[in-house]
């Protein structure tokens, strides 16, 4: 069972305005994302949840994910502390544009999904990453 940090990359194909939880209404330009999350138990079954349709909307990302106009492109792993999660939302935060609020309640950082011009190779060359089949 792994445990660990997580990064998703989403393309939303249409700009969409939606509400997402507390943040309210958001607007998510069409373009590609990339979101950190982390699990420290069973990363396989959350990575899972955010591939099914129907579920209860509970993250910030269920809502984005949920919209019908977001998609998975891509799913890499690292086993890691749930700090790391937040040292690399802030490494992506000098790549992206960030959705301000959206995946940070429960931190300090500014946001854990940010707007990327296009796909970086990000992660490439660092060995730590893995990608999970979607
Ligand atoms: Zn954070």
């Amino acid at each position: 069972m792994l445990k660990g940090i997580y990064v998703l990359m989403i393309q939303v194909v249409d700009d969409v305005t939606l509400g997402v939880g507390a943040l309210g209404n958001l607007t998510f330009e069409k373009g590609l994302y990339l979101y950190v999350g982390s699990a420290q138990k069973n990363l396989e079954q959350r990575i899972k949840r955010h591939r099914r349709k129907t579920k209860r909307l509970f993250w910030h990302i269920d809502y984005l994910l949920d919209c019908g106009k977001a998609k998975v492109t891509k799913a890499l792993y690292k086993e890691a502390d749930k700090q790391e999660e937040c040292t690399v939302a802030k490494m992506l935060d000098g790549f992206g544009v960030r959705v301000d609020g959206f995946g940070c309640s429960d931190c300090t950082c500014k946001s854990h999904l940010f707007l990327i011009k296009s796909e970086e190779e990000l992660f490439s060359d660092d060995k730590d990453w893995t990608p999970i089949s979607m």
